[in-house]
């Protein structure tokens, strides 16, 4: 992600660089020349950044691959977003700049302003009205979604408005933005970006995203395995395209309440059935079971994601990770290796759980992995004092050949895990991980 960031914004300020030389404003002096130029180019970056964001939220599918998943699809679209708005309030940081300048080095060598008249007068005049007020709200924004304590049902509610704000700033470039950057190719690059972006913002306005993915279908059957844990399984209509085992789905029980995204914790079997097992994690999912009933209609959107088996090095020793209801996408797994065994195949699944005797899938591991002779079950009961760490992992397979860790489970197990992994198999680990977060 880290390289594909810099190589857009390295693109944009090779192409801003190549303006500089036709900047046709004459001769500043240097505070002043800095200050101009700084303010162009952090709004450049601000909206460039910004209708990548955009794009990003349209999940779209091609870019699975690259990017290696949905789930870093939406972080990129995260960091995308919070770049955008750190340019962004640079940008409205140097505006106001002037009157320190000034106050410091004098009016002498100070951009002239460019006069327009008539309509365009005009739609300047618009156009940084629009820019001032969305840049409040956009920094308003980010300080929501940075803050977890603010419920994330209403922040989704509220991040609705992102496109209408992308369309004003969008019309606050067009407007703008210095003339000289449509002759060069500056302008042509600025340009796709604003039209992508726009592109992006109407079709979330309109309910497009991932409509070509959506399937309706029914719930036929509901259980709860355990106290906090509701398994449905739906029936889709012909149009859902089937999935791959590790893959997910937006889930839609409720038109309010709109989607949630959960593994498909079943093999496809070619009769367009899906698994979810779902943990009460939040105010929906606690209160799902209270909710959903049989035969009760579903939208299921995807699938989408790329925690999937086929993409592991046949070379590599394969450790495979669950915690908690991390467990999903390692039970789509089995079921599609019972269905179709892959004889090469040696693994060791670590399962993690908070207590085994009341934990649902403990049992439902064992049955699958009874008649795979390639996958080692080992379950840690946390509550019995058994856990699962770094130091064990490397404690039980040495670090002397490339190893892949496939992980599902909490943030932060997962991030102790790959430090001090990394810390043991040096160079010889690849993590792969499903992120259960999209914020
Ligand atoms: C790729 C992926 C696969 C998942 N698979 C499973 C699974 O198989 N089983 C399971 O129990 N859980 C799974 N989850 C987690 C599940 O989506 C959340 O627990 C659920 O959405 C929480 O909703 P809530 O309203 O009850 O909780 P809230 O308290 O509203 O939210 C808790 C957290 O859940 C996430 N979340 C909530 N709503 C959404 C949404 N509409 N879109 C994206 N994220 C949201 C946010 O990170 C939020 O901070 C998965 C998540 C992802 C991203």
């Amino acid at each position: 992600m880290k390289i594909y960031l810099t190589g857009f914004i390295a693109l944009l300020v090779i192409a801003w660089v190549g303006t500089l030389s036709v900047s046709g404003q004459g001769i500043h002096s240097l505070p002043w020349a800095i200050q101009s130029q700084a303010f162009y180019l952090s709004g450049l970056l601000a909206i460039s950044l910004m209708s990548l964001a955009m794009v990003l939220a349209t999940r779209p599918s091609w870019l699975e691959r690259p990017l290696g998943g949905m789930d870093r699809v939406y972080r990129m679209h995260k960091w995308t977003a919070i770049l955008a708005v750190s340019f962004a309030a640079m940008h409205w940081l140097l505006e106001d700049c002037d009157d320190l300048i000034e106050s410091v080095f004098g009016r002498l060598g100070r951009p002239l302003e460019v006069q327009f008249s008539g309509l365009m007068h005009d739609l300047r005049d618009v156009g940084e009205e629009l820019g001032e007020i969305g840049i409040y709200l956009l920094l308003a924004m980010v300080v929501l979604s940075l803050l977890k304590l603010f419920p994330y049902n209403l922040w989704r509610h509220v991040h609705r408005a992102m496109p209408l704000l992308y369309l004003a700033l969008a019309f606050h470039v067009a407007v703008l933005a210095p003339s000289h950057y449509w002759s060069q190719p500056l302008g042509l690059l600025l340009g796709v970006l604003l039209v992508a972006g726009s592109c992006a913002a109407v079709m979330s306005l309109l309910g497009l995203i991932g409509q070509t993915r959506r399937a309706r279908g029914s719930i036929v059957s509901i259980s709860t395995p355990a106290r906090d844990v509701t398994e449905v399984v739906c029936q889709l209509e012909p149009r859902w395209r089937g999935h791959r085992a590790g893959q997910f789905a937006f889930v839609s029980f409720d038109r309010f309440e709109g989607h949630h995204p959960f593994t498909i914790a079943s093999a496809d079997q070619g009769d367009r059935r899906v698994t979810f097992l779902i943990k009460a994690l939040g105010d929906y999912t606690r209160t799902l079971p209270q909710r959903i009933a049989v035969g009760q209609a579903v939208t299921v959107e995807g699938p989408y994601g790329f925690f999937e088996l086929p993409r592991r090095n046949p070379q590599a020793r394969q450790i495979w990770v669950a915690g908690g209801i991390g467990v999903t996408p390692f039970i789509a797994w089995l079921e599609a290796l019972r269905v179709k065994p892959d004889v090469a195949l040696v693994t060791d699944l670590h399962y993690s759980t908070r207590n085994r005797a009341t934990d649902p899938f403990v049992e439902r591991l064992e049955t699958l992995c009874a008649d795979l002779p390639g996958v080692s079950l080992h379950i840690y009961d946390s509550q019995a004092g058994s856990t699962l760490s770094a130091e064990h992992l490397a404690s039980l397979h040495d670090g002397l050949r490339k190893t892949e860790v496939w992980f599902c489970g909490p943030r932060t197990f997962a991030k102790r895990l790959r430090t001090g992994l990394t810390r043991a198999w040096r160079g010889h680990l690849r993590f792969h991980q499903e992120a259960f977060e999209m914020r």
